[in-house]
């Protein structure tokens, strides 16, 4: 197998400090990468390895805490590095990158820069003959703003390499939890034979944020958190409940499964839109116990008033045999209570319970990617008591990822995710048909708010978002669960 080389565009950024680097050392501690394995750091400013280690180390120990590499394992992580200067928009200035790679061996690219410029490095690495040997490329979202954007976006990548050369990230993907999913939903059967519209009543899918939108208003402001968060990561984590089980685990036959699931989501249109749609905007409140401002009087915020929507909640149907019936409620927002990521699979009440109508007390599987990763479920059971004759409890079964590991941590999701772009496996990435199905539906989902005028409501910061978004799950007699 031929050796790899690891080229971070990007490298002086806040994605490579906060997770990339960070990522690559934990595989070094577990000895996941090869000896020969190098990282070339790419970035605009001219300066040498010796003055970017220092400002990586400290700003990764800052992120990493007590799981900073040691003196030593930092000597032998960075004997690894070379920093390599390049100004992406220029092709004259990739000289130096040039003479670093070594075609003989496989590269790398992982661009961790504003997606603008994919296209100029795309195309500056092929004049400058860097893309002559066997190449990969690792991309972060956005894959553009709507379905013509990202078509652009691919196309600009499909010029240059072929599709089992682009690795498109969504982090979600490599989280435990999520890998587990496919594990408890194709290997238990009787999750298996109870996974259906005969059993299972509703789906809840919650990413809940309590920061606001960290000084990035003029970008923020023209995205909103339904192509920042749902275009992308609810609507992956849906795909992955909802699909059927693939033949194997080659990206292919998964990615097949989850593109079909795309397919088949309800349009929502004009007709459907203010029943299933409810859009939010935080006004000022407090987190944890101390005021924060409003959207519109965030730093950075550039006008008066806004109608991009920080808060979303959709009622989202799939329209094939095994969903018809069972809705799969979305939400996501800016300033919410907590910092929850979690997925909801609420069973069927009996349909006659002798315990009396009181107990009846549907069972829940819980799949938590945050905080605290792990699957919960809850059953019924007696409450031991002399008193009550028989009063039932809703108790949880949880399942403890770490108990049987050789870990004593959860690995991050870029830990994963980099192994597997080592070894050249795309399962957990995302494949272009299922980015550009999923723009088509978000694009006439945002046609029809914009022709039926549904404007974001106010909520305080702070709070689950907008009365109304209750009221779109409580007019089906269902509740959110947190
Ligand atoms: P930053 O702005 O922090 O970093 C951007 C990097 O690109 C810097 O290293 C910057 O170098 C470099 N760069 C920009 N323009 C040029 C140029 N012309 N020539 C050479 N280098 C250049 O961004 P982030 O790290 O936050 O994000 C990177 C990508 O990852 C974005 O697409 C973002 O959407 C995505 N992402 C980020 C996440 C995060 O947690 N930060 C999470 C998920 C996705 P210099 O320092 O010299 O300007």
């Amino acid at each position: 197998m031929l050796s790899v080389d690891l080229i971070i565009f990007g490298a002086s950024g806040d994605l490579s400090a906060r997770k990339l680097f960070p990522a690559l050392f934990q595989l070094e501690r577990l000895n996941l990468l090869e000896n020969d394995v190098r990282i070339a750091a790419v970035a605009r400013t001219d300066q040498t390895l010796d003055a970017f280690l220092p400002t990586l180390s400290s700003k990764m120990s800052s992120y990493m805490g007590n799981d900073a590499p040691s003196d030593a394992e930092w000597e032998n992580f960075t004997r690894r590095f070379s920093y390599v200067s390049v100004n992406f928009s220029e092709p004259d200035k990739y000289a130096g990158l040039r003479e670093w790679l070594d075609d003989d061996r496989i590269s790398l690219f992982y661009f961790a820069t504003p997606p603008s410029l994919f296209a100029p490095i795309c195309e500056h690495l092929s004049q400058t003959n860097c893309l002559a040997g066997d190449c990969r490329i690792v991309v972060e979202k956005p894959i553009g703003e709507s379905l013509a954007s990202s078509v652009q976006v691919n196309e600009t990548l499909a010029k240059y390499f072929d599709e089992k050369s682009i690795y498109r990230i969504d982090h979600y993907l490599g989280k435990e939890t999520v890998q587990n999913l496919l594990v408890l939903r194709f290997a238990n059967s009787f999750i298996n034979s109870q996974w259906d519209n005969t059993c299972i009543d509703h789906v809840q899918i919650t990413v809940g944020e309590m920061v606001g939108i960290e000084g990035r208003w003029s970008y923020y402001d023209k995205v909103g958190q339904l192509r920042d968060m749902v275009q992308n990561h609810l609507m992956q984590l849906m795909c992955l409940v909802a699909m059927e089980p693939p033949n194997s685990l080659e990206a292919e036959s998964i990615r097949d499964e989850k593109v079909k699931i795309v397919r088949a989501l309800r349009r929502i249109d004009e007709q459907s839109v203010e029943e299933r749609v409810v859009r939010g905007q935080y006004t000022n409140g407090w987190i944890e116990g101390a005021a924060v401002p409003g959207y519109l009087d965030e730093e950075g915020c550039a006008h008066e008033t806004s109608d991009t929507e920080t808060y979303i909640a959709i009622k989202a149907h799939i329209d094939n045999w095994r969903w018809s019936g069972v809705p799969f409620y979305l939400r996501t927002g800016k300033r919410l209570p907590e910092k929850v990521t979690e997925i909801v699979i609420q069973y069927k009440s009996l349909p006659h319970n002798i315990f009396g109508e009181d107990a009846n007390i549907p069972n829940k599987l819980v799949i938590r990617l945050q905080p605290n990763e792990g699957i919960e479920l809850s059953m019924v059971s007696k409450r031991q008591s002399l008193k009550e004759r028989m009063a039932l409890q809703a108790h949880p079964l949880n399942l403890d990822f770490r108990e049987g590991s050789d870990m004593d941590r959860i690995p991050d999701a870029y830990e994963r995710l980099f192994l597997d772009a080592i070894n050249g496996d795309q399962s957990l990435f995302v494949g272009r048909d299922e980015i550009e199905e999923s723009w088509r539906w978000v694009d006439q989902l945002i046609s029809a708010c914009q022709k039926r005028k549904v404007e974001a409501r106010p909520y305080y910061a702070g709070s689950w978002g907008p009365a109304k978004a209750e009221v779109l799950i409580e007019k089906d007699f269902r509740s959110w669960h947190v």
